[in-house]
C-alpha cells in the first residue's frame, strides 16, 4: 500500500472548496482536464519536430473520452508528455499553475464561485465532480509508469503502475446523485458531447469518444415487425479543431469572437473591439486582436506583462511574445499565427527574427488604424477606450524621446474649457480664434481644480480654449510633442504667456517701469523662493498667481516631487504675479512707501497664498500661522 502524502496548505483549501462547490457550472472541470491534455500534447508534439524517437506524427495524437457506465467513471486519455514521479508530486500536489488562487484566496467565503467562474482552477476542478481521482502517467522517455490517487482533502497516494506508451489517462469516479443535484448528465454522451463543442471546439487535436449507435440488422428493414437493431460503437471526433482565427470571417458572428475571447483570455466581460487579420504578402499571418473593455488591475503597473500569443502553422510557439507589441499598445490581447515563422525557433533567435519584426510592424498598424477609425466613427466608444487606456497612449508619446508621437498624436484627447468634455487636438486646433497662435493648457489635479486656476481667467475671457491636463504625463508628452498642426503648446501659467492687445501690453510696460522697486523690494522679501515678482497680465478677479520662466513647469516640480528618490533640486523658476487691477495691489504700494517690515510680511503671505493656489506644499506652515496671526493682531 502506497504511503498516504498530504496536499500543500493552499491546494487543500482549493480542493475542499470543489468538493462541497455549490458552483452551477461544474461541467467546466471538462474543459480544464481538455486543456491540460491539449497543453500535454502540444509538448510532446514539440519535441516529435525534432526528436523522432517520439515516433508519433501530428495526426496520431488525440484526446480519448470514454465512459464506463457500470463504475460510473469518465476516463480521459491523452497520448502527451505525460509525468514523472516528482512531476506528479509538484503538479498536483501543490496548486501551480492557479497563482489567481492566492491572490483571491484572502477574500473568503463567496471567493469559490468567482475564482472558479473567473480563472478556472485546472485540475483540481474535476473533484467538483468526482468522489475520487485516478492519474496514470508516463513521461517521455521513462520506463516507469505512476499512479496517483486521491479522494479528497484527506491526502493522495502514488505508486508505480503499469501503463503502455507516454502520456496521462485520468479517470474520475463520478459522484452519486444527491437530493439536489444529478450527476448523471456528466456519463451521458449527449452531454459530453455538448460540452465538448461548447468548451474545446477550438482545441487543435481531435476529441475523440466512442458513440453507441444504433443501426438495423442486416438483411432487415424498417417495415419487418419489429424492426430488428444492432448496436455497434462508432468513434466520433466531437471537435472541429480548426482554430478561430483560421476560419473564414464570414462564418463567424461577433458571438464567436467575443466568446473565445472571454475563454481564452478569462475575461469577464465583452472586448470592446476584436479585429481579424488575415494578411498575405511581405508577412504571412492570421492574428486575432482585442481590445479589451476595461484595464486588468496590474495593467499599470511593472507586473503586467504584455505580449500576443505566438503560433507557428496553429502550433503555439509562445505564450506570451512582448515582442509583438509595442508598449503603447501593451493592452492588445491576441494571438499571431503565422507559417513564416519556424517551429523549432529559440526565444532568443525570435527577438532578432526579420518575419517577427514585420509581423510586428504590421499589427501596430493595423491598431493603429483601428483605434483611429473608432474615434472617427465611434464616439462613445472611443472614450471608453480612452477612459482606460488613454493614459498608456500619452506614456507612448512621451517615451522613447518622443519616437512614436507623430503615429499616436492624433489618438490623443484632453479634457478642455470648451465644455469640460475630452477633446482631440484636431478639434481644438479646428475651433481656434483667428487671433489666436498658440494651444493653451493648464494642469491641476482634476478638471474642477484646474478650471479655478485662476490663470485660466484671462484666457478664458479671451474666448480661447485650454486643455485640461489632469495627469502627470500629460505635460511631459505635450512637451514631447512640441506643436500640433504648426501650433505650439503654451502653458497658462508660463510666465510669457504673451496674451495681450499691444494697447494692453503698452500700459503693463509702463505699470511694470513705474513699480519697477516695488517688485524688487518684494523679490528681496521672499528671499530667492522666487525669481522675480512681477505685474500680471492674467489675472482678474485673484490679487496673485504664479507663473514659471523656463521649462520645468509648476505642475511637473510636483512630478518630480512625488517620485520615489525625488529630485528635491527640479524646480520651476517661479515667478510671483501681481494683478495691478486688485485691491491688493494699492495696499502694496503704500506699504512700500510706509512699512517695509509689513510689506515684507505681506510679501510672504501673499507668496504662500499662490502656492497654495497652486496645489502646492508651504515649506513651513507652522511659521505661516504665525505670520498670518502677526498680521491679524497687529493694530
Ligand atoms: P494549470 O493547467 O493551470 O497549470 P492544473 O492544476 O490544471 O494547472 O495542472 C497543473 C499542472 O499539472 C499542469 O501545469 C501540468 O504541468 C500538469 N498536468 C495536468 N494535466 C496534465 C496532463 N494531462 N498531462 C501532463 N501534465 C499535466
Amino acid at each position: 500500500m502506497a504511503q498516504t502524502l498530504q496536499f500543500k496548505a493552499e491546494s487543500k483549501r482549493l480542493l475542499d472548496m470543489m468538493i462541497n462547490s455549490v458552483y452551477t457550472h461544474k461541467e467546466i472541470f471538462l474543459r480544464e482536464l481538455i486543456s491540460n491534455a491539449s497543453d500535454a500534447i502540444d509538448k510532446l508534439y514539440f519535441i516529435s519536430l525534432t526528436d523522432s524517437g517520439v515516433g508519433l506524427n501530428k495526426s496520431d495524437f488525440s484526446i480519448k473520452i470514454d465512459v464506463d457506465n457500470d463504475s460510473r467513471a469518465l476516463v480521459i486519455t491523452d497520448n502527451g508528455i505525460g509525468m514523472s514521479q516528482e512531476e506528479l508530486e509538484n503538479n498536483l500536489g501543490v496548486i501551480a499553475g492557479s497563482g489567481s488562487f492566492n491572490f483571491k484566496s484572502e477574500n473568503a467565503d463567496n471567493a469559490d464561485i468567482e475564482i472558479i467562474g473567473q480563472f478556472g482552477v485546472g485540475f483540481y476542478s474535476a473533484f467538483m465532480v468526482s468522489k475520487e481521482v485516478e492519474v496514470r502517467t508516463k513521461a517521455y522517455g521513462s520506463d516507469t509508469a505512476y499512479l496517483w490517487k486521491s479522494s479528497g482533502v484527506d491526502g493522495y497516494t502514488i505508486e508505480a503502475c503499469e501503463k503502455d506508451g507516454a502520456g496521462t489517462e485520468i479517470r474520475l469516479s463520478i459522484k452519486d446523485n444527491t437530493d439536489d443535484e444529478s450527476y448523471d448528465e456528466f456519463l451521458a454522451q449527449w452531454k459530453i458531447k455538448q460540452l465538448v463543442k461548447k468548451y474545446s471546439d477550438y482545441i487543435r487535436y481531435p476529441i475523440k469518444l466512442d458513440m453507441q449507435k444504433e443501426s438495423l440488422k442486416e438483411g432487415t428493414g424498417v417495415d419487418d415487425i419489429p424492426p430488428e437493431y444492432t448496436t455497434s460503437v462508432e468513434t466520433q471526433t466531437l471537435n472541429s479543431m480548426i482554430p478561430i482565427w483560421r476560419k473564414n470571417k464570414a462564418e463567424l458572428t461577433d458571438e464567436d469572437y467575443n466568446k473565445f475571447y472571454k475563454e481564452k483570455f478569462y475575461d469577464f466581460t465583452e472586448p470592446l473591439k476584436y479585429v481579424h487579420v488575415k494578411t498575405e504578402g511581405t508577412a504571412t499571418y492570421d492574428s486575432l486582436l482585442y481590445i479589451p473593455a476595461a484595464a486588468p488591475m496590474d495593467f499599470y503597473s511593472k507586473d503586467y506583462e504584455k505580449g500576443l500569443q505566438l503560433y507557428s502553422s496553429g502550433v503555439m510557439i509562445m505564450a506570451q511574445c512582448a515582442d509583438l507589441l509595442p508598449d503603447h499598445f501593451a493592452f492588445i490581447r491576441g494571438l499571431v499565427d503565422s507559417q513564416d515563422l519556424s517551429l523549432n525557433i529559440s526565444r532568443e533567435m525570435l527577438q532578432h527574427d526579420r518575419q517577427l519584426k514585420i509581423i510586428a510592424k504590421s499589427i501596430e498598424k493595423t491598431v493603429k488604424n483601428e483605434l483611429k477609425k473608432m474615434l472617427d466613427n465611434d464616439r462613445e466608444k472611443y472614450e471608453s477606450f480612452w477612459k482606460a487606456f488613454g493614459l498608456q497612449i500619452k506614456f507612448g508619446v512621451y517615451n522613447s524621446y518622443g519616437a512614436n508621437k507623430d503615429s499616436l498624436k492624433d489618438l490623443l484627447m484632453f479634457h478642455s474649457s470648451f465644455d469640460k468634455k475630452l477633446v482631440t487636438l484636431s478639434e481644438y486646433v479646428s475651433r481656434m480664434k483667428e487671433e489666436q497662435s498658440v494651444i493653451y493648457y493648464a494642469a491641476g489635479e482634476s478638471v474642477d481644480k484646474v478650471d479655478l486656476l485662476p490663470q485660466t481667467e484671462v484666457v478664458k475671457d479671451k474666448g480661447f480654449e485650454i486643455l485640461y491636463l489632469t495627469e502627470n504625463v500629460d505635460e511631459f508628452a505635450l512637451q514631447m510633442l512640441i506643436e500640433y498642426e504648426g501650433k505650439q503648446f503654451k502653458s497658462v501659467s508660463a510666465a510669457d504667456l504673451d496674451i495681450d492687445t499691444p494697447e494692453e501690453k503698452e500700459e503693463f510696460k509702463k505699470l511694470a517701469e513705474e513699480n519697477k522697486d516695488l517688485f524688487e523690494e518684494i523679490t528681496k522679501a521672499l528671499g530667492g523662493k522666487i525669481k522675480s515678482a512681477r505685474i500680471s497680465e492674467k489675472l482678474k478677479s485673484y490679487p496673485v498667481c504664479l507663473s514659471n520662466d523656463g521649462n520645468i513647469s509648476l505642475e511637473m516640480e510636483k512630478t518630480f516631487a512625488m517620485m520615489p528618490n525625488n529630485d528635491k533640486a527640479v524646480k520651476a523658476e517661479k515667478i510671483l504675479e501681481i494683478n495691478p487691477n486688485h485691491d491688493m495691489f494699492g495696499v502694496l504700494q503704500k506699504l512700500y512707501e510706509s512699512d517695509k517690515k509689513k510689506l515684507t510680511d505681506y510679501s510672504k503671505i501673499l507668496y504662500t497664498q499662490a502656492l497654495m493656489i497652486e496645489g502646492m506644499p508651504i515649506d513651513n506652515p507652522a511659521e505661516f500661522s504665525a505670520l498670518v496671526c502677526e498680521v491679524m493682531t497687529s493694530n
